[in-house]
C-alpha cells in the first residue's frame, strides 16, 4: 500500500472521530501530520485559506471553500466532505485545480429524517411551549394537531426525504413529494405518492424540504412559493437555510398565513440572536443538528476518511462527486 507520511491532512468537523475515536488514530497512523480545526465552528475562506498550504488531503465540514480560498491550495489532492451537501464548494474551481471532492452519500439520512420527524411533532403538538409552560407551573391546554391523516408533503425524495418517508408510514398519513429525478412508480415503491410540485405544495400539511441548496433552488421558498401553501400548514427545513426567503417566511408566519415552522438550517449560521425568526412563538429551531448522532457521525466520519486516504494512495474513490 503506497505510503502516505509524505501527506498533510486538513480536518475541520469538530466532531470528526468524537464517537469513535479509532477514526482519528486511524488517520494519524495513515499520514504524517493531521491539523484539526482550531475553533468549534466551521470555517470561513480565509481561514480556510491560511491552513491549505501545504495540505495534500481536507476532510472538510460545513467551512467556505471557494475560490479565494481554493487559491491557497498548493498541494490538495482532495476535498472528502463529511456529509452530504456541496454547496459551499466551489466545484468548478476544484475541478479546474485537479482536486477531486467526495461526500458521504446516505451517512446521515436516517439521522436527519428522525431529527424532521421529531420537528414534525414538535410543532404539531407545541412541545417546546408546552414544556417550558409547565416547567413554569402552569398546565395549558394545548390543541395540537395530528399527523394521522393528514398530507405531509416531501420536496426531495432522495436520501433523506426517502427515509423520512419510511419513517412516517406508522402515522397513517398521505404522503406527496415532488422530485424532478424520482419517477412516479419509484415514488410508490415507497407508498409515497409522486406530484407535481405546485401540488405538493398546495396540499401539504406538513411541508418538509430535502433537496439541495443549487442556483436554480436558492430562494425557492419565497412570499410567492409560501402564498400557495395550504392555509394553517407547517413548514420543515432541515435541507439549507438558503433555499427560504426568510423575509417572507417571517410575514407568513405572522399573518398566520402558516401555523408554524420549524427550521435546523439558516442563510447564516449561527443567525444574529436578534433574528425575528429566533423571536416568533411559532417557530423552533435547532442548531443545524440534524447528523449531530452517533451513528451519522461514525458513518460520515468512516466515509469521508475512507475516501480521502483512497484519492492520496491514488485509488478510486466510492462516492466521487468533482
Ligand atoms: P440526495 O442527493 O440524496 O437527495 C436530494 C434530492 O433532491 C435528489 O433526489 C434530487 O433529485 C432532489 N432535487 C434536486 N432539485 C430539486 C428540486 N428543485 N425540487 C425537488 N427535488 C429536487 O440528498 P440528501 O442526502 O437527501 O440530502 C438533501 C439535502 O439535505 C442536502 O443537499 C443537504 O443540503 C441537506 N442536509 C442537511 C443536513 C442537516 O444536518 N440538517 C444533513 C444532511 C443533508
Amino acid at each position: 500500500m503506497k505510503d502516505l507520511k509524505h501527506c498533510r491532512v486538513l480536518v475541520t468537523p469538530t466532531s470528526f472521530g468524537k464517537h469513535d475515536p479509532r477514526l482519528r488514530a486511524e488517520l494519524e497512523a495513515a499520514v504524517g501530520e493531521v491539523i484539526y480545526n482550531p475553533t468549534d465552528q466551521p470555517l470561513s475562506s480565509d481561514e480556510v485559506r491560511a491552513l491549505l498550504p501545504g495540505c495534500h488531503g481536507y476532510i472538510a465540514g460545513l467551512d467556505v471553500i471557494d475560490r479565494a480560498a481554493l487559491e491557497a491550495a498548493d498541494a490538495l489532492k482532495v476535498i472528502a466532505r463529511y456529509g452530504v451537501g456541496v454547496d459551499r464548494i466551489d466545484l468548478e474551481a476544484a475541478r479546474a485545480r485537479g482536486i477531486v471532492v467526495t461526500n458521504t452519500p446516505s451517512a446521515n439520512a436516517a439521522s436527519v429524517a428522525e431529527l424532521t420527524i421529531g420537528l414534525m411533532i414538535a410543532l404539531a403538538r407545541s412541545i417546546p411551549t408546552a414544556d417550558a409552560a409547565t416547567k413554569a407551573g402552569q398546565w395549558p391546554r394545548f390543541t395540537g394537531v395530528a399527523l394521522e391523516g393528514k398530507t405531509v408533503g416531501l420536496i426531495g425524495f432522495g436520501s433523506i426525504g426517502q427515509q423520512t418517508a419510511r419513517r412516517l408510514q406508522g402515522f397513517d398519513c398521505h404522503i406527496l413529494t415532488y422530485d424532478p429525478a424520482v419517477a412516479p412508480e419509484v415514488a410508490r415503491t415507497h407508498q409515497v405518492e409522486w406530484a407535481p410540485l405546485e401540488e405538493v405544495v398546495a396540499q401539504a400539511d406538513f411541508l418538509s424540504l430535502h433537496l439541495p441548496l443549487t442556483p436554480a433552488t436558492r430562494g425557492m421558498v419565497n412570499a410567492d412559493f409560501l402564498a400557495r401553501m395550504k392555509p394553517g400548514a407547517f413548514l420543515i427545513n432541515t435541507a439549507r437555510g438558503e433555499l427560504i426567503d426568510d423575509d417572507a417566511l417571517v410575514e407568513a408566519l405572522t399573518s398566520g398565513r402558516l401555523r408554524g415552522a420549524a427550521l435546523d438550517v439558516f442563510s447564516r449560521e449561527p443567525p444574529d440572536p436578534r433574528h425575528p425568526l429566533l423571536k416568533l412563538p411559532n417557530v423552533i429551531v435547532t442548531p443545524h443538528a440534524g447528523a449531530h448522532t452517533d451513528a451519522a457521525m461514525n458513518a460520515m466520519g468512516w466515509g469521508a476518511l475512507r475516501d480521502c486516504l483512497a484519492v492520496l494512495r491514488g485509488e478510486t474513490p466510492q462516492h466521487r462527486v468533482v
